[in-house]
C-alpha cells in the first residue's frame, strides 16, 4: 500500500456492485437507489408501482447512473422467480438485497380483519422471506452479498393500531439474524435497517405528524438519511457487521 492513501485512485465504494431494491419506485426505496447508484452501484429497483418505477429508473439514468425498474409484487414467488432469471441472465450474481417494500393499515386488532393481516404480513415479511431465498444462489456467486432488511421503530416496540404491521416489522428482526448465521459460511451479511419516522408517501396522511412528539430530535427523517445507513450496510465500512439492527429514529428508542 502507497504510504501517502491520497496518491491511491479514489474508488466508489459499491463500484460495479449489483444492487436489487424492492419498493424502489418512491420513498425511501427510490432514495437508497440513488444513494447506492451514486456510489457506484448498479441498480434495479423492483416494485407494483410501475409508471412510478419506470419514471424513478429514468431519472437515475438521465444522472448518468446504471438503473432499470422490473415489475415485482414481492409477495408473489413467481414474480420473484422471474426477476431472479432477469438479474441472473444480465450479471450472474447479485451483491446488494434491499427488503424495502411495505404496506402499512392502522386499525385496532379487536377491528382488523384477517384479509388485511395477512395481506401485511405477505408483502412486509413473507415478501423479504421469498427475496432471501430466491436471491440467495445470485448472493453466493457475488461472494460478497450483503442484504438489509427495512423493519421499523414498530418492530422492536408496539404500538397501537399497528398489530399486523409490527408482527410483521418484528418477524423480520427474527428473520434477519437468523438469515446472518445462515449466510455467514458463504460471506453474506444480513442486517436490519430499523426507521423511526420517516417523510415518504406511505405516511403522508397522518395529520398529527405520527411519532414526531415522541422523537427527541423533533421531526421525520429524510429518506436520504436512511439511504446513507443502507449504503453504510451494504458497503465493505460495515464488513464485520451482520445479524443486527441499525436504528435509524431520531432518538425514539431512547426514552
Ligand atoms: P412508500 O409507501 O413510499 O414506499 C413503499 C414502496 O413499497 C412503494 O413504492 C410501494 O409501491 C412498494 N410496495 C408496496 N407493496 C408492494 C409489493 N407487494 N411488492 C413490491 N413493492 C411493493 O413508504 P416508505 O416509507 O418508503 O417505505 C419503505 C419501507 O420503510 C417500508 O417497509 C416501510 O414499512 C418502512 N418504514 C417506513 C417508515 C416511515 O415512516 N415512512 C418508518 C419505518 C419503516
Amino acid at each position: 500500500m502507497s504510504p501517502n492513501p491520497i496518491a491511491e485512485p479514489i474508488r466508489l465504494r459499491l463500484a460495479d456492485r449489483v444492487a436489487l431494491i424492492t419498493g424502489g419506485s418512491r420513498g425511501q426505496g427510490a432514495a437508497h437507489a440513488f444513494r447506492l447508484a451514486s456510489e457506484g452501484a448498479i441498480v434495479v429497483l423492483a416494485d407494483v408501482l410501475d409508471e412510478d418505477g419506470e419514471r424513478t429508473a429514468e431519472e437515475l439514468r438521465s444522472k448518468g447512473f446504471d438503473a432499470t425498474y422490473v415489475h415485482l409484487d414481492v409477495s408473489s414467488p413467481e414474480d420473484w422467480q422471474q426477476v431472479y432469471e432477469q438479474v441472473d441472465s444480465r450479471f450472474g450474481r447479485l451483491d446488494i438485497l434491499v427488503n424495502n417494500a411495505g404496506i402499512v393499515k392502522v386499525t385496532e386488532i379487536a377491528e382488523e380483519s384477517l384479509e388485511t393481516w395477512n395481506k401485511i404480513l405477505a408483502v412486509n415479511l413473507t415478501g423479504a422471506f421469498l427475496g432471501l431465498k430466491t436471491m440467495i444462489p445470485l448472493l453466493k456467486a457475488g461472494r460478497r452479498g450483503a442484504v438489509v432488511n427495512t423493519s421499523s421503530i414498530f418492530g422492536p416496540s408496539g404500538a397501537v393500531g399497528y398489530g399486523s404491521y409490527a408482527a410483521s416489522k418484528a418477524g423480520l428482526l427474527g428473520l434477519t439474524r437468523t438469515a446472518a448465521l445462515e449466510l455467514a459460511p458463504f460471506g453474506i451479511r444480513v442486517n436490519a435497517l430499523v426507521p423511526g419516522g420517516v417523510s415518504t408517501p406511505i405516511n403522508a396522511q397522518e395529520a398529527d405528524g405520527g411519532v414526531v412528539p415522541e422523537t427527541p430530535l423533533r421531526r421525520r427523517a429524510e429518506a436520504s438519511e436512511l439511504a446513507a445507513s443502507v449504503a453504510y450496510l451494504v458497503s465493505d465500512d460495515s464488513s464485520f457487521v451482520t445479524g443486527t439492527e441499525l436504528v435509524v429514529d431520531g432518538g425514539f428508542s431512547a426514552r
